[in-house]
């Protein structure tokens, strides 16, 4: 499979995709999940990423699939035990993106302590918006983001809300991963996550519109 650059990143090959579940406390209660000591981590594999104006496929059977909308991280530079205080010099940039998540099948997972992965892994459940260049984002700690669907605001949070913020995430991965450039770190979603239903057209938004992503998704 032939992997198209990170949109807006010249040329960075996107590479590990590592998600982070239950990093905004109300999004933890509303899924009645207790706030974790540490972050909980997962990886969703590269065929799940797509880019904007994607078709998000909602197969028949799974239940229903749940947006999350999360500010997602590039990896610009090689690392491990990357202390906290220096985690920032190795972000190339941000965008916006939407974890797809089959939760019926997921919640049955979890009871059974099973891994979660085919509720989260699918073809294109991992879309993300071009990237801006770390730059661009004045403050890691103030980001806003939002979702709309079909033209209606769902979601809005802001990064200053995070349990473990941007940099304690990098931290914390790079002990256990080697992160390499390209690496993407999908940073956790705020309260408001729901169902989609076959044609819902979404728009998540970074920040004031830094960047947007626009996907619809289509019964299978
Ligand atoms: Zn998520």
């Amino acid at each position: 499979m032939k992997r198209l650059p990170l949109p807006g990143l010249n040329g960075l090959t996107p590479n590990t995709i590592f998600c982070i579940g239950r990093n905004y406390e109300a999004h933890a209660r509303e899924l009645n999940n207790p706030v974790p000591k540490r972050p909980v981590i997962f990886t969703k594999p590269i065929t799940s990423l797509c880019f904007d104006e994607s078709i998000i496929p909602l197969p028949a059977d799974f239940g229903e699939i749940h947006y999350e909308t999360e500010i997602v991280v590039a990896i610009g530079k090689a690392g491990r035990n990357i202390p906290v205080s220096v985690a920032e010099e190795y972000i190339a940039g941000y965008a916006i993106g939407i974890d797809f998540t089959a939760r019926d099948l997921q919640s049955e997972l979890k009871q059974k302590s099973h891994p979660w992965e085919i509720a989260k892994g699918l073809d294109n459940f991992a879309p993300v918006s071009s990237f801006v260049e770390k730059n661009q984002i004045s403050d890691p700690n103030q980001i806003g983001l939002r979702l709309l669907i079909n033209g209606e605001e769902k979601q809005h949070g802001n990064s200053t809300d995070m349990i473990f913020p941007i940099v304690e995430l990098i931290s914390h991965l790079s002990r256990y991963f080697t992160l390499n450039p390209g690496d993407l770190v999908f940073t956790g979603t705020p309260e408001g996550v729901g169902p989609v239903k076959s044609g819902d057209k979404m728009t998540a938004i970074l920040g004031d519109h830094i960047t947007s992503l626009n996907v619809t998704s289509q019964a299978e």
